[in-house]
């Protein structure tokens, strides 16, 4: 088990054995709670990459020809280590990305604990299709594990979404070479650790850490690698497409976001209300599904304005160790700085700062931490960078409309489309509303309401594929038909 010393060596796991990086070079992995370092991650290459992707290759063809019902002891035996230690993967994971410990017990690490253990059960249940065909005879559609799989992730809720990619790649019956986010790098190691004391099989999952131009980038274009699985920026994306789209791999790419939440006068005001406060806020705004263009009927505009600012003034921001703090650090200091320059960015265009708007200083060890206190702006319109660019962070903006048809051309004007809230009591508005929205999720009257079997993913810059269910069952594994002709 990993101990928080500044002497932890985040160490890269390849072919079930620990080691640090071929160049013998570390990065620093800082707590953005007191903004002091506190442990070491390997710094890995090309040459590390390397060796991954061999394990994960000598490791296919055993992993694959398991029956499904061994992947699902193996991957429950996962699942069941990581719920044996949650508690330490919970203050690890509040440690290495500022998050209140009290999210990460309650949302990311139960999470995590469930993508692996819903993965292990879609094992058992994947099944493919079969086509009769009049005249000829029958179709069928085998559906083959891929080999090996990259699987890379962000860091705003890391083991959750490192956890998304892994377990359907290994249950469909790939071996992996995954690498969490060098910001985030802690409950990856842990994962590593949990994979060794149970003893899964060696090379069929292998962890490396680094910078993505460094580390993350050998993998992807590894030529031995099939698929790539990727949640992280649409400029990142963009890199990885343009690189592995020429070698033509399987791509699935969940990228950034600018959510709208279109508020129709007729909702229930404060079940919107509460939950605008969460959508907008939680995660200290680090989710992709937060909404972060509140947009309000303007005839209840004023009457939101006031709730909605009294309620965010009383989100104190606070130590995310403490088990009572809602709102918790920003992951690092140059994401502080980007928030903060999009915050200037908003006055410049415009933009009045209803609350926040600035930098919070906490008290003693605390006080180099980086906090960003809530923060809520009026007056700009949909076409203003701040309203374009992914901030991803606690700033949302807020705008008016008139009618359902400028509500959805609001809503739909910028380049992203991952998610949206709709709140209305009106039956037929809300199907409308959710029809005619560019997302590929869409909340009405709730919000971050998951169930593991939908298709979950965005359109235009917010990626290309669907990760979730039996989507990614299928984006894992490679079709292929086998027409069988017969006297009729
Ligand atoms: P990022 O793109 O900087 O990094 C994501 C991961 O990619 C990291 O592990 C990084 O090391 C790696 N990487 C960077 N360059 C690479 C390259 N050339 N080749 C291979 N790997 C590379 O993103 P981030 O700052 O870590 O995360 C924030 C972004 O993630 C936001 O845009 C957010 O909207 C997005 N996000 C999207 C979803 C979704 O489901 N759509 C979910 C969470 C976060």
């Amino acid at each position: 088990m990993a101990k928080f010393t500044a002497m932890t060596e985040i160490l890269n796991f390849i072919d079930g054995r620990f080691s640090a990086a071929d160049s013998g070079l570390w990065l620093d992995n800082i707590d953005p709670s007191t903004g002091k370092v506190y442990s070491k991650i390997a710094r890995s290459g090309a040459s590390d990459a390397d060796r991954a992707v061999k394990a994960a290759k000598a490791a296919f063809p055993a992993w694959s020809k398991l029956p499904a019902s061994e992947r699902f002891s193996h991957i429950m035996r996962l699942a069941d280590g990581i719920r044996q230690k949650s508690e330490a993967f919970a203050k690890a994971e509040s440690v290495d990305n500022g998050k209140p410990v009290s999210l990460a017990r309650a949302v990311d690490i139960p999470r995590a604990v469930s993508n692996f253990e819903f993965y292990a059960a879609a094992a058992m249940h994947y099944a493919s299709s079969s086509h009769y065909t009049e005249g000829v005879g029958i179709n069928y559609t085998l559906r083959r594990p891929i080999g090996v799989a990259a699987c890379i992730s962000p860091w705003n809720l890391p083991l959750y979404l490192f956890s998304w990619k892994i377990a359907p790649a290994l249950a469909a019956g790939n071996t992996v070479v995954a690498k969490p986010s060098e910001i985030t790098p802690m409950t990856a190691y842990m994962l590593a650790e949990t994979a060794r004391e149970i003893n899964f099989p060696k090379g069929v999952l292998n962890i490396i850490h680094g910078l993505g131009g460094e580390a993350g980038e050998p993998i992807c274009t590894h030529p031995d690698v099939g698929a790539i699985s990727f949640t992280g920026g649409t400029e990142t994306g963009k890199r990885i497409i343009s690189q592995a789209g020429m070698q033509f791999k399987k791509l699935s790419l969940e990228l950034g976001g600018k959510n709208p939440n279109i508020i129709f006068a007729d909702c229930d005001f404060d079940k919107m209300l509460s939950t605008t406060v969460r959508s907008s806020f939680a995660n200290q705004g680090q989710i992709c599904l937060c909404g972060s263009r509140i947009l309000v009927e303007k005839s209840i505009y004023k009457r939101f304005r006031e709730a909605f600012t009294a309620k965010v003034k009383e989100l104190e921001v606070g130590n995310p160790a403490s088990e009572s703090t809602r709102m918790g650090a920003v992951v690092s200091e140059g994401h502080m700085k980007k928030i903060l320059s999009y915050i200037d960015l908003a006055q410049q265009e415009g933009g009045r700062i209803l609350c926040g708007g600035n930098r919070v200083k906490l008290e003693g060890e605390l006080s180099g931490g980086y906090y960003v206190a809530p923060t809520v702006i009026e007056g700009l319109d949909q076409q203003c960078r701040t309203n374009q660019e992914e901030i991803f962070g606690p700033v949302v903006t807020l705008d008016t409309f008139e009618t359902d048809e400028e509500a959805v051309a609001k809503a739909n004007a910028t380049p992203y489309g991952l998610a949206s809230t709709i709140w209305t009591s009106d039956l037929n508005r809300a199907h409308r509303t959710a029809e005619a929205v560019h997302a590929g999720i869409v909340w009405v009257n709730c919000w971050l309401e998951r169930d593991l079997r939908t298709p979950f993913g965005g359109v235009k810059n917010s990626g290309v594929g669907r990760e979730g269910g039996f989507e990614a069952m299928n984006f894992f594994t490679e079709p292929k038909n086998v027409c069988i002709a017969y006297n009729q």
